[in-house]
C-alpha cells in the first residue's frame, strides 16, 4: 500500500490534540483560513461535492463544509478520523469521514467530485505521484484539484526543518523528512502525467517575527497548486 506506517503512527499519536489550536497542529489552524479562501475563490464551494485526501482531524474538511460543500474526508489514520468524527458531532458540521486509501477511493468513486483537495500530505507518502493520479481520477471532467506541500531546496530545509522543528519548536522533531519534499516542477510533472493542468501556484509564507502567515508569490518553502481536469 502507498502509505508509510510510521507516518500514520506519528499522526495517530498526536491526534487527540488535533483541534487544540495551541498544539502541534497550530500551523494547520493558522494557515486554514488562507488556503480555504484561496480554494473558495477559485472553486466556489457552496453546493459542491468535495473530497479531502489525507484529511486528518478535519480542519480543512469542516471548514469547506461550513462554506456549503458536501465533504468527504479520507485518511489512513483511524485515530485522526475518530477525532474528526467527534469534532463534527460537537460542531454540528457534517462531513463523511472514511478510512480508505486514495487509490481505493479512486477505484470506487471515479469522476464523482467537483473539487479534490490534498493538503500537507504528499510529503508524507512513499509515492506521491500515485496520490496525484488518484486525485485526478476522483475529480469530474471540468473539476478542480488543489495540492499543498513543501518545496525542496536549502531555504525550505532551513525554514521547514531547522526553523520550525528545532529553533521555533512549532512542530515536533522528525515531523518532516527533507528527502520527501517536492519541488513545484516535480509536482507539476505528476499533475500533467495524471492528465490535469496546472492553473496556478501560490506561496504560503510565515514571518517568524510577527508570527503571521500570508499568501504570496514565494513558493520556495510551503506552496499550493491549483489544477483543473480538462472537460
Ligand atoms: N490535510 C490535513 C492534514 C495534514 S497532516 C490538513 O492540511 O489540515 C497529514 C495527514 O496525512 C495525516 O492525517 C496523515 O494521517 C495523513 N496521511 C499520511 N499518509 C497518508 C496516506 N498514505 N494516505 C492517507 N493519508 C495519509
Amino acid at each position: 500500500m502507498n502509505a508509510d506506517p510510521l507516518e500514520i503512527q506519528k499522526f495517530s499519536e498526536l491526534a487527540h490534540r488535533w483541534w487544540d489550536p495551541t498544539s502541534e497542529f497550530r500551523p494547520l489552524h493558522e494557515i486554514n483560513p488562507l488556503r480555504l479562501e484561496w480554494i473558495n475563490a477559485r472553486a466556489p464551494l457552496a453546493g459542491k461535492n468535495v473530497i479531502d485526501i489525507g484529511c486528518g482531524g478535519g480542519i480543512l474538511a469542516e471548514s469547506m463544509a461550513k462554506k456549503g460543500a458536501k465533504v468527504t474526508g479520507i485518511d489512513l489514520s483511524e485515530k485522526a478520523l475518530k477525532v474528526a468524527d467527534l469534532h463534527s458531532l460537537e460542531s454540528g458540521v457534517q462531513v463523511r469521514y472514511q478510512l480508505i486509501a486514495a487509490e481505493d477511493m479512486a477505484a470506487q468513486e471515479a469522476g464523482q467530485y467537483d473539487v479534490v483537495t490534498c493538503m500537507e500530505m504528499l510529503e508524507h507518502v512513499p509515492d506521491p505521484a500515485a496520490i496525484v493520479k488518484a486525485a485526478a481520477t476522483l475529480v469530474k471532467p471540468g473539476g478542480q484539484v488543489f495540492f499543498s506541500t513543501l518545496n525542496r531546496n536549502p531555504k525550505a530545509y532551513l525554514f521547514a526543518i531547522v526553523g520550525a522543528e528545532y529553533l521555533l519548536r512549532m512542530l515536533p522533531k522528525g515531523t518532516h523528512d527533507y528527502a520527501k519534499f517536492i519541488t513545484p516542477a516535480e509536482l507539476s510533472q505528476y499533475v500533467r502525467e495524471a492528465g490535469l493542468q496546472v492553473e496556478a501556484l501560490k506561496g504560503l509564507g510565515y514571518n517568524p517575527l510577527t508570527k503571521v502567515y500570508s499568501l504570496n508569490h514565494d513558493t520556495s518553502v510551503n506552496y499550493m497548486v491549483a489544477c483543473s481536469r480538462p472537460l
